[in-house]
């Protein structure tokens, strides 16, 4: 008999890749296409929904075909995705009626302000986990409304309908039979009561949205549906669904109260599982599901990092000092230390803890003596310190410290700043050997649903580590090196 495998189906920001894992949850072939960024104007980020859907699903036939397997031999579907990101759809035709509002657009930034001036800050974070802010679908949503359908006739009349992008692929995937959501993705639309897992009336009231063009919010791990058969010959099931930064946490094992991962990308995300609880932040951290599974919910903080690899990429594209990103390392192992330099990448802004949108980058602490290589360690250095000040964030809000650290992402190949982030948190960090963790997240959780993997346990252990790095550093370095971080930053706020 043939092998089984999972399908992932990853629909990230700028690439759509299909990543097949086998039984041990190891890669068996993947293909990637990237697609059109659409800018049309200043801080305006758009998707063609449909170059989406079928960028997906041409990966996906090429995995398929390139890695000679057939689609007998695939059990199920999961499918992880760029979260928030915004698609209204006509429901008789399936075409959309604009188009896919990215995450990253600010263009409902003067109505999140007006939310604000109202005083709803407060409630809607105590419902939905979330600050309220353009990232999130909820008011994508309402522009588009705005625009297409203003005075919502026909979103009344069940014409539309919404979805973020696992809803979007599950339709299409289903020839339009089934319109799901999973928790996840749920509580990031800013619409979604992450206590009572119902879609807000009083939320979709303010931002006149019609409840009727809303998906169906489901767990996670579940059969949501087969694929047409046309597609790929045969109907394979859908069985798995969440965001990416949750799905990641799943990949990494981090099924217990406590743990914690950070994925080093471009940017830097931190989850923290917080089980059954929500913990309300003072430190300015997000509340989110990060899944459902088995009727049981499970929480957890989120903080990010706005420039964390995008500042190595600075350095090769601005600077011009590296060739490739990887290169920094051996740049930055041509000293012991910075000699005091210190290097802020608040290109955008500083996130939490400081969240202070104004703040520009910096390098402070300059000497006659410092040269390019204390540069270049400087940079890798602030991807350290930046997670290292969301993880003491969240070990306030905790009330007790980050027993260890789970990463992955690109830069998370880099030793020495694995080595230099187990020093500054004091903590040990965990590399594991598959640091795709955000398909395999999305894999494990189809497979859970359909019996190929049989429990949470059997998953934790396919997490296999590839190498731990242990504090090196004593408390006095430690605190020096920190505090050092700190007043650099102080002197790029703007106060
Ligand atoms: P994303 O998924 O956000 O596009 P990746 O997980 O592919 O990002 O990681 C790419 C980022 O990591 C880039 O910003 C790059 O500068 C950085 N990066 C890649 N390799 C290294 C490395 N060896 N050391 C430091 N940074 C790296």
């Amino acid at each position: 008999m043939k092998s089984k495998y999972i399908m992932a189906l990853d629909q990230g920001t700028t690439s759509s890749r299909c990543i097949i894992y086998d039984h041990d949850g190891r890669i068996v072939n993947m293909a990637q296409r990237e697609y059109t960024q659409i800018f049309p104007e200043a801080g305006w980020v758009e998707h063609d929904p449909e170059e989406i859907w079928q960028s997906q699903l041409s990966v996906a036939k090429k995995a398929l075909e390139s890695g000679n397997i057939s689609p007998e031999q695939i059990d199920s579907i999961g499918i992880t995705n760029q979260r928030e990101t915004t698609i209204v759809w006509e429901k008789a035709t399936g075409k959309p009626v604009y188009n896919a509002i990215v995450w990253q657009c600010r263009r409902t930034a003067e109505f999140c302000d007006e939310l604000k001036a109202e005083g709803l800050t407060e409630s809607y974070r105590y419902k939905t986990g979330l600050i309220i802010d353009a990232y999130f679908s909820g008011t994508k949503l309402k522009w588009i409304l705005d625009r297409v359908d203003p005075d919502r006739t026909r979103a009344k009349a069940g014409e539309l309908l919404f979805g973020t992008v696992e809803t979007w692929l599950i339709w299409n995937l289903t020839g339009g039979r089934v319109h799901v959501t999973d928790y996840s993705n749920a509580s990031r639309t800013m619409l979604f009561n992450i206590r009572t897992l119902t879609w807000d009336k009083e939320i979709l009231d303010r931002l006149d949205i019609p409840e009727c063009m809303l998906p169906q919010p489901k767990e996670c791990s579940c059969i949501y549906g087969e694929t047409e058969a046309d597609l790929f010959g045969i109907p394979i099931r859908i069985a798995g669904a969440a965001g990416d930064q949750q799905a990641a946490l799943f990949g990494q094992a981090c099924f217990e109260e406590g743990e914690v991962k950070n994925t080093f990308g471009t940017g830097g995300f931190v989850l923290l599982n917080t089980g059954d609880k929500i913990v309300d932040s003072t430190n300015g951290l997000l509340s989110t599901i990060a899944w459902g599974i088995d009727k049981k919910i499970t929480y957890a903080l989120e903080g990010s990092v706005f420039t964390s690899g995008a500042t190595i990429q600075w350095l090769r594209d601005q600077l011009g000092i590296i060739n490739s990103a990887p290169e920094v390392e051996q740049l930055a192992e041509m000293v012991a230390d910075t000699a005091g330099v210190y290097l802020v990448p608040a290109f955008a802004g500083l996130g939490a803890p400081y969240w202070d949108s104004y703040a520009r980058g910096a390098i402070v602490g300059l000497t006659r003596g410092a040269n390019k290589y204390h540069i270049a360690r400087a940079a890798l250095e602030s991807m350290a310190y930046q997670t290292y000040d969301l993880l003491d964030a969240m070990a306030h809000d905790l009330g007790k410290p980050i027993q260890e650290l789970k990463v992955d992402g690109g830069a998370s190949e880099n030793n020495l700043l694995l080595s230099f982030q187990a020093g500054i948190l004091q903590c040990q960090v965990k590399r594991p050997e598959c640091i795709e963790t955000t398909s395999l997240g999305a894999a494990y959780m189809a497979g859970l649903a359909t019996g190929f993997w049989s429990s949470m346990d059997e998953i934790k252990d396919d997490w296999h580590l590839d190498r731990k790095f242990v504090p090196e550093f004593d408390e006095n370095k430690r605190n020096s090196l920190v505090n050092g971080w700190h007043k650099a930053v102080s002197r790029v706020l703007d106060d």
